[in-house]
């Protein structure tokens, strides 16, 4: 299994879905946006990266 390269100082959420919605970390708000998980390489949900504030989503089990 292969772990994506996450800057080590960037809030990490683990998730239990294949969907996300963010609107940014506390304090520090932006305009709500989905986003989807990006799958693996064997096409499980693996992790998507927010744009506005870089937060990266991870799946959960
Ligand atoms: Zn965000």
């Amino acid at each position: 299994m292969s772990e994506p390269i996450v800057p080590v100082n960037v809030e990490t959420v683990v998730v239990h879905g294949r969907k996300v919605v963010c609107d940014g970390p506390e304090g520090g708000r932006h305009p709500r946006v989905y986003l989807t998980m990006v799958d693996d390489a064997a096409g499980k949900p693996d992790h998507v990266v927010c744009p506005y504030c870089s937060r990266v989503f991870r799946f959960g089990e």
